[in-house]
This record gives structure tokens, C-alpha cells and sequence, in this order.
């Protein structure tokens, strides 16, 4: 057997590789507190668990489903972000379901891109967009998300070669793994500047219900004229609890939205109508529980914060996303041996900042996705085996 040369280039998943370490210290018999991987621990609304129920025993929900998502589903997401952002889009043309963003973020690059040709992608980034820039032969070009910039790529530096052969450049505020928000500004210059070089502006909006202190983050969309040059990428599985169920949506540009549906309706053949019932329900129903769930985890955050802060870190509390970045200590020369070592005397789980790029090194990730006892017993331990920071 000989398998595509492409494969040579792409490493095994992030969180696959982690999960093995993981495994292996947990058969030693450790106590392993994982704040690695970011999968919400608190439960989905039960009216959103009702409507499941309900949608599993109704016949109507057997079957194919309809590849661009059932009219309900699409109406729904249109409301949603009309309420919520007021944004108008319309439901046949502008919305598309997805088996969770992640599908749909992966299939863009195939809708997208040509052998050879450029995708402009934060670094460091969900690793979705570099390796699947890479399954179609094209090239990642990265944008380094500086401490000292905001987390915010500077667009102007990107060298006229490359933006000639660029067909996207995508963004994700508020961001993982970095935590950090886009101001009102940064949003219009990224819509300016794709019309510009005629590149597809995809943002990334997973974490766009994940924000505290009163912060309301953004769509890219509320920038006029925007529809025309950008897809926005978003999910039921951060903002209620979902991830399961692999349910998300891409909204925007016709044009985009359109090829990116002439590689899906060739691959997949949708979402069960029964998950799409439940995300009607879900979009359409009370909302209060996004602002209790935001409640806890800004209740983590800061325990992790301070916790670090405690231990010499000088962190500020992120306004959204549930991500602290933090610099590993001096002493370590790399981001992986601070978390191996972390996981080795501490049993402590964090992910290492290059698994996100170049310019994550130095860096680790931390999830606050773990009930607040754990993270401070997470802290407690840090102190006890000295890993703090100077
Ligand atoms: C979690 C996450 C997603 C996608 O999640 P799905 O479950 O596939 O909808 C997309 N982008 C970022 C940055 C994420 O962290």
C-alpha cells in the first residue's frame, strides 16, 4: 500500500497525540487533571435534551435529511443572528448546516483553494486550518498573533507574492488558543483588506457566547458590505453545550456558501433531522442558560488567573473564550518540556503553545472546561512542586 505523499506533511491530530500521553500516565495510576482539551463539562439545557427526545420518536425525522440543512434549522439560525447580531440573512442562499464548524471549516479550503495556492492563517491557530490547507495541496501561510499586537495579525506585512496567490485569510475572535477579542476596527480593516485582494475573509466564531465581564464579541458580518467577501463559521457545541451532537452552520457570502456546498453535498449527506430539531430548539429557546454557564466559567477563569498570578505569572483575565495563554517559565526551553514535566509532577494536563504553531512556543493553553476544585487544586500542585514563574 502507498499512501498519498500529502499524508507525509500532516502530523497525527493535536489531541490525539495528547490524549496518549495522557492514557499513559493514567495507567500508572495518577490522578490526571486535564484542562487540555476545550469540551464544555456542563451538561446541555434539558429543553434542548427534551427536544431531542421528542424529535427521536417522531417518524418525520427518519431519513435523509436535506443536504443544506432543513428549512427550520436555516430559518432559525437566520433569527438567531438577526436578534443576536442584528444581522439579515436569508435562509436559502446565505446558511448552510454543518456536522459541527469544524466540517465546515475543513471543507472551505477544498471549496477554496487550487494546488499551489496561498491560505492566510492565524498562528497560533485551531490546527484545522494549516492541516487542511495541506490535504489540498496548498500552501499555510501563517500570521504571526503577537503579544505586543492584541493577538491580532498585522495584515500589512504579508508579502505581495503571497497575497497574489492567496484565495483566504482567515480570523477567529474571540480566539483560541490565545483568548484574545477583535475590536470593531481590526473587523472592518480585515473586510477592507479582503475586498482589496479579492480573498475569501472566513471568521471563525465559536466562542461568540463565551464572554464575560459584559463583553459581547462580535460578528464579522455587522461590518457593512461584508456579506460579499466573508463566511462566518459557527456551532451549537461551545454556546450550548453541544459538541456531541456535531451540529454548527456557515453563514455570509452566496458565492462562498455555494461552493463550499458543491463540496459537501459530494461528500456528506447532512445532520439527522432529529439534532436539527434540537438546535431549532436550542436557537429559538431561552437563552439563560449561556449567561449561568458564563457565570462559572468566569468563575474558573479567575481562579486560574489568579492562581497562576499567585505563582509569579502576570496574566490579565481573558474577556471571552474559555482559554488562559500563558508564557512558560524562563527555565524551560520549550513549550513541551514545561508540560511534560507539568504532567509528569504535577499530573497536571495543559497543551503546549507550539501544537498551534511556531509563534505558540513559549506558550501553554490551559481549558478551563474542569469543574473550579480541580483548577485549584491544578494551582495547589503547581505550587507544591515549585513550577512557577519568574
Ligand atoms: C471548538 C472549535 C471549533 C469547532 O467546533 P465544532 O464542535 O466542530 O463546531 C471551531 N473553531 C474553534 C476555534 C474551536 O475552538
Amino acid at each position: 500500500m502507498r499512501k498519498a505523499k500529502r499524508l507525509d506533511n500532516i502530523p497525527p491530530y493535536l489531541f490525539a497525540r495528547i490524549d496518549k500521553a495522557k492514557t499513559a500516565i493514567i495507567k500508572s495510576g495518577a490522578d490526571v487533571i486535564d484542562l487540555g482539551v476545550g469540551d464544555p463539562d456542563l451538561p446541555t439545557p434539558p429543553h434542548i435534551v427534551q427536544a431531542l427526545h421528542k424529535a427521536i420518536d417522531d417518524p418525520k425525522t427518519l431519513g435523509y435529511p436535506p443536504y443544506e440543512g432543513t428549512t427550520a434549522f436555516k430559518e432559525a439560525v437566520a433569527a438567531w443572528y438577526k436578534k443576536r447580531f442584528d444581522v439579515d440573512l436569508d435562509p436559502k442562499s446565505e446558511v448552510l448546516s454543518l456536522i459541527g464548524s469544524k466540517e465546515g471549516i475543513a471543507h472551505v479550503f477544498t471549496a477554496m483553494l487550487d494546488p499551489g495556492d496561498y491560505s492566510l492563517i492565524p498562528d497560533p491557530c485551531y490546527p484545522v486550518y494549516k492541516m487542511a490547507t495541506l490535504l489540498v495541496d496548498g500552501i499555510p501561510y501563517s500570521l504571526p498573533l503577537l503579544e505586543e499586537n492584541g493577538f491580532l495579525p498585522d495584515l500589512k506585512a504579508i508579502d505581495e507574492k503571497v497575497l497574489k496567490k492567496a484565495k483566504l485569510l482567515f480570523i477567529n475572535y474571540p480566539g483560541n488558543p490565545t483568548g484574545a477579542v477583535a475590536h470593531k476596527g481590526f473587523l472592518e480593516y480585515a473586510v477592507a483588506f479582503s475586498r482589496e485582494h479579492d480573498l475569501l475573509l472566513c471568521s471563525d466564531l465559536a466562542y461568540s457566547e463565551v464572554a464575560y465581564d459584559g463583553y459581547k464579541p462580535m460578528s464579522v458580518l455587522e461590518v457593512p458590505g461584508a456579506r460579499d467577501v466573508a463566511i462566518e463559521f459557527h456551532s451549537l457545541s461551545k454556546t450550548y453545550n453541544m459538541t456531541a451532537h456535531r451540529i454548527g452552520m456557515a453563514v455570509g457570502s452566496a458565492q462562498a456558501i455555494a461552493a463550499l456546498s458543491v463540496v459537501k453535498t459530494n461528500i456528506d449527506s447532512g445532520i439527522y433531522k432529529a439534532i436539527q430539531a434540537a438546535a431549532v430548539t436550542a436557537l429559538l429557546g431561552p437563552q439563560d442558560s449561556i449567561a449561568e454557564q458564563n457565570a462559572v466559567y468566569a468563575r474558573r477563569r479567575d481562579v486560574a488567573v489568579e492562581g497562576l498570578n499567585s505563582l509569579g505569572w502576570k496574566l490579565e483575565a481573558p474577556k471571552a473564550s474559555f482559554y488562559i495563554w500563558a508564557r512558560i517559565p524562563r527555565i524551560y526551553s520549550t513549550s513541551s518540556i514545561f508540560c511534560q514535566e507539568l504532567l509528569e509532577k504535577s499530573h497536571v494536563l495543559v497543551v503546549p503553545g507550539n501544537g498551534y504553531g511556531q509563534a505558540g512556543e513559549g506558550y501553554f493553553r490551559i481549558s478551563i472546561t474542569s469543574p473550579e476544585n480541580r483548577i485549584s487544586e491544578a494551582i495547589d500542585r503547581m505550587k507544591k512542586a515549585r513550577m512557577t514563574f519568574e
